[in-house]
């Protein structure tokens, strides 16, 4: 049977623990950067293995300032996928540096490094590798090309709180990483962010043009400890996280074992129900990861259907199962087209992929039940359409 209630494609897990932590943080009158957003840092950094943590207020500036710190700008060319969220490209137009897109491996839907070699010019400065997913990047080989060309390592973590790359944590691997808290992502604090890195000079940078280029932060300022005084190093940005939401990291990050055995058991009852299709292909977990399941992407065999994605997609919510599509080729949409002249032909992988996933529910909050409905309503919708 149908479902009578529409299934959203995402919903975030909030709990009393979570609720209280934010309410406690209220009363303590810290709701700005404080206490809860350092043991934040603190707890996050220890959790992916990196020496340093800086919680700011999304993955978007969480990249910016990782780029700006890195010394990233006008005449620079920067390396990322066309598959991802334009955040990871919009970052370098931000800086004053060009995008430059490497087409993708269409298994794992991430950047290929085999293009990536093609794309380096005298210009390169830096590698985007993004972990779409949460299935880890190809990280050594990107690693050696970056060594060899002395490129800068930015890894868009945004899927990949608890992705693991040949056992290391994502966060502990390229020259930094960042990790987006958004309200859909495996770890949420409404907005939010993290840089991670092992690189000293590199988390001072980032720490200090995160708060306005400031020497002391609020916290080192107001409290008993602190003083009034602080000097300008930097025209820096006002992009710290709250501790608010630091509250919501700390309960989030305690329960997230939890929530990722909940996404893998979803995940791996999909895997079961769909690898038998032959019009469905299902996403791949490579030996050298630990998939973090944020996103299932189901891929249609377009020759065995009689659909398109688009008509696949209006079929499943009329059955009342809410989906999404991870991504747009970033190369496709106006601004790219306008500016740099990209065009349907330039990136054939990422199209051809492009036309035929669909991202299916996937999150902690769902039922037995929940996962029982998008399995059926998936079924029903290849037996009508199948050809
Ligand atoms: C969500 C997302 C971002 C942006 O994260 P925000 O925290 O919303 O800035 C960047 N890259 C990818 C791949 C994403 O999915």
């Amino acid at each position: 049977m149908p479902r009578t209630d529409f299934l959203p494609y995402a919903l975030p897990l909030i709990e009393e623990d979570d609720i209280a932590e934010v309410v406690d943080s209220l009363k303590s009158n810290w709701i700005t950067k404080g206490p809860k957003t350092m043991e934040f840092e603190k707890r996050f950094a220890e959790f992916v293995g990196a020496k340093y943590a800086i919680a700011v207020n999304s993955c978007t500036a969480a990249l910016h300032l990782s780029l700006v710190a890195a010394g990233i700008g006008p005449g620079d060319e920067v390396i990322t996928t066309p598959m991802t969220f334009a955040a990871s490209a919009n970052v370098v137009i931000h800086v004053g540096a060009t995008p430059v897109f490497a087409d993708i491996n269409p298994v794992t839907m991430n950047i290929d490094v085999d293009r990536v070699k093609e794309k380096i010019t005298p210009r390169t400065k830096a590698i985007i590798p993004v972990h779409i997913g949460g299935h880890a990047c190809q990280m050594d080989e990107i690693l050696a090309l970056a060594r060899e060309h002395n490129l800068f390592v930015l890894e868009d973590g945004a899927h990949a709180v608890y992705t693991e790359y040949k056992g290391k944590m994502i966060g502990s691997i390229g020259n930094a990483t960042a990790f987006s808290f958004y309200a859909t992502k495996n770890l949420v604090t409404g907005e939010g962010g993290m840089v991670t890195t092992n690189d000293e000079a590199l988390a001072d940078k980032i720490r200090v043009i995160s708060v306005h280029g400031m020497s002391r932060n609020a916290w080192n300022r107001y409290s008993a400890a602190g003083s009034w005084y602080y000097e300008i190093l930097y025209p820096g940005y006002k992009d710290n996280m709250t501790d608010i939401q630091a509250a919501l990291g700390l309960t989030q990050l305690a329960k997230l074992e939890r929530m990722q055995g909940l996404r893998r058991e979803i995940a791996e009852r999909y895997n079961e129900a769909f690898a038998k299709l032959p019009e469905l292909e299902v996403p791949v977990e490579e030996g050298y990861t630990r998939h973090a399941w944020h996103l299932y992407i189901l891929k249609l065999n377009l020759d065995k259907l009689k659909t398109d994605r688009a008509q696949f997609i209006e079929e499943l919510k009329e059955e009342k199962i809410g989906t999404s599509v991870h991504f747009i080729p970033v190369h496709l949409h106006p601004y790219y087209r306008e500016t740099y002249g990209y065009k349907r032909g330039d990136y054939p992988q990422a199209e051809r992929t492009f036309d035929r996933i669909l991202s299916l529910p996937l999150y902690p909050k769902m039922s037995a039940q929940d996962t029982q409905d998008v399995i059926e309503a998936v079924k029903r919708v290849v037996e009508r359409t199948r050809k």
